[in-house]
């Protein structure tokens, strides 16, 4: 990164906080921050769909950066670098913190204190290194109304040096062409703690656990259209049903009829989200368990997986790797690389230890490139010390990427979290390389928003010309009001010249209601939901049909209303999708990186886009 490069501090905001916050003044900075910072893992319900949802919304917390106003931002950080130089007594700041968490209601009092616990040595530690002032980290957290984030703004990477080969519109595989298919699975979020009968309204992030209860409003055996995560019975069953299944379905009625996986594609999320009390020893027991049950149900079909914001505590704390010793993230991606050794190569492991990514061969002439997106993600404390290219990916991405066009292999790349979801200069740079490897680059795909859609990338030059896509599967998890669900992919399998492209995908899914009313014992059925070319009469699942698939919506109403059914798997919310949130839906499938109001300027969207991005900010629940 440029170091001392940065530009001069933005003007002050106004000083007078207009929301009605408490007082400053008289709290201790440095222990609210935390207890702010704390809370701001919590999921924020204010997007959650309504219905007999709209109890669980209410008991919810309602708080989110989005809650402060920009002045109480700069002055809880101005206050906090302060008390940083003048106290760093992390034990002290986290009592204070705990107890104005509770006095300002931002969760109930034991979720305050668990909180609190689980982030302070993190948060005290990232900040005491953190070099940044106020204003920038404000902008971070509020946008660009409340500074500039100068650093982020900052870093571009070079592209190699080799000239980029001529393009070659993709085209349907010669007819006779081999074809594999490809599991997806991602967002698990075991709930080792979820108790079938128990509650599914209650005030914390997480419900359906504890004791039973009786009548209405009880969480059901398979799962819950609520803020509730899977018990490990419901994922065993999708397991189970598989055509690759080692258990005692045989892929009956899945719709599976084409036999069984080339490959599988795990895009993390493993944990359940009860982020407030997960300690190192639960986050693996989750890794090691479901883990286990992937390699007993798949037998010995290879699992490509990749590391989601859930698998680390303090959920989204992913230090880059020169924060060394006991914060670093080693607990995890050792036990990690230990856990998935018998899928991945040892340079693939090697990788895995040191950043948490990876590279392996899925069969010859495909290469997966495993991301590790917490390093892009503004969730991500640890970055606030330096967020220039963490852990050096992407040059290392390029790196690969020329590699693999110069052997003439194609690439498949995986990751958690979106590329347009990520912090504004890495998902520049990320889309920059996707463009001018558009030829090496055969198919992206991603999870973490527990929805069914994608995001296109267009020719950097014109921005007409689709070039790629970042298929983002739904959740296994039914979080938030979902049923649960997978994906299967169908791509160009190997054969000499194979585009190694996606040409279609199915989604599965297990229907709550008709599970929960079954007969106990009977056997769940996950059914097929959709497949893409045939629901949305797509000639074929290249970058171009699902840009036109897009301006088709816009205009046919039956048509995206189908698509708005498949994005909540098949349970979408009693609220229909009025035209600013189809605006800004449509706006999202069209960005692949993140505040590029020129990529939805085609659509001529009626709302401006300030507008757009915060209905997106109100969707994010992940
Ligand atoms: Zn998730
Ligand atoms: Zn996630």
């Amino acid at each position: 990164m440029a170091a001392g490069a940065r530009a001069p501090l933005a003007p002050r905001a106004p000083r007078t906080p207009r929301t009605p916050l408490p007082p400053l003044p008289p709290l201790p900075p440095l222990p609210l921050a935390l207890a702010a910072l704390a809370l701001l893992a919590l999921p924020v319900t204010a997007g959650s769909p309504p219905g007999p949802e709209e109890q669980l919304a209410a008991a919810a917390p309602r708080w989110g950066w989005q809650n402060v106003s920009c002045p109480a931002c700069r002055v809880l950080f101005g206050a906090l670098d302060l008390a940083l130089q003048l106290e760093p007594n992390v034990a002290r700041v986290g009592r204070v913190a705990s107890r104005l968490c509770q006095e300002l209601r931002l969760a109930r009092p034991p979720v305050c204190r668990q909180a609190v616990q689980l982030f302070q040595g993190d948060v005290v530690a990232a900040w005491a290194r953190s070099v940044l002032r106020p204003p920038e980290a404000c902008g971070l957290l509020l946008g660009p109304r409340c500074g500039h984030w100068d650093i982020l703004g900052a870093w571009n990477l070079s592209l190699p040096a080799a000239p980029k080969p001529p393009v070659r519109p993709p085209s349907p595989p010669p007819p006779g062409a081999p074809t594999a298919r490809i599991l997806f699975l991602t967002d698990l979020h075991w709930d080792r703690q979820y108790a079938p009968g128990s509650a599914v309204a209650c005030p914390d992030p997480l419900c359906c656990r504890g004791a039973p209860r009786e009548g209405p409003g009880a969480a059901g055996f398979w799962g819950s259209y609520s803020k509730c995560d899977l018990p490990l019975h419901t994922i065993d069953s999708l397991l189970a049903q598989l055509p690759n299944g080692t258990g005692n379905g045989t892929g009956n009625g899945t719709g599976n009829g084409t036999g069984g996986f080339a490959a599988a594609y795990w895009t993390g999320d493993i944990p359940a989200h009860d982020v407030w009390q997960q300690s190192r020893g639960d986050q693996l027991r989750a890794l090691r368990t479901v883990t286990a049950l992937l390699r007993a149900r798949l037998g010995g079909l290879r699992v490509f997986p990749a590391v989601g914001n859930h698998e680390a505590t303090p959920v989204n704390a992913f230090p880059p790797p020169y924060v060394r010793g006991n914060r670093s993230a080693a607990w995890l991606y050792d036990a990690m690389a230990e856990a998935w050794q018998p899928w991945l190569p040892p340079a693939a492991l090697r990788t895995l230890r040191a950043g948490g990514f990876y590279t392996a061969q899925v069969w010859p002439g495909l290469r997966l490139v495993s991301l590790n997106m917490n390093f892009c993600s503004q969730a991500n404390f640890w970055l606030l010390i330096n967020a220039t290219d963490p852990a050096g990916q992407l040059q290392w991405l390029m790196g690969v990427l020329a590699d693999a066009e110069r052997d003439g292999e194609k690439v498949h790349i995986i990751g958690h979290i979106p590329p347009a979801h990520c912090l504004h200069s890495w998902s520049w740079n990320y889309y920059r390389i996707i463009s001018r490897f558009e030829g090496t680059v055969a198919a992206q795909f991603f999870g973490h928003t527990h929805l069914d859609e994608f995001e296109l990338f267009y020719d950097e030059e014109t921005l007409t010309r689709p070039v790629s896509i970042a298929f983002i599967a739904p959740s296994v998890t039914t979080y938030i009001n979902l049923n649960p669900g997978y994906r299967v992919y169908e791509v160009a399998g190997s054969y000499p010249g194979s585009s190694h492209a996606v040409l279609d995908h199915e989604t599965f899914i297990l229907n709550l209601t008709e599970a929960n009313a079954a007969a106990p014992g009977t056997a769940p059925r996950w059914r097929r939901l959709y497949g893409a070319r045939e629901a949305y009469g797509l000639p074929a699942a290249f970058p171009a049909d699902w840009d036109r698939l897009v301006r088709r919506m816009q205009d046919d109403e039956p048509l995206f209303q189908l698509f708005w059914f498949h994005l909540h798997k098949g349970h979408p919310p009693r609220e229909p999708c009025g035209g600013p949130c189809k605006a800004a839906l449509l706006c999202a499938l069209r960005s692949g990186r993140a505040a590029d109001p020129a990529l939805c300027r085609p659509l001529r969207p009626a709302l401006p886009f300030p507008r757009i991005q915060e209905l997106w900010h109100q969707r994010r629940l992940c």
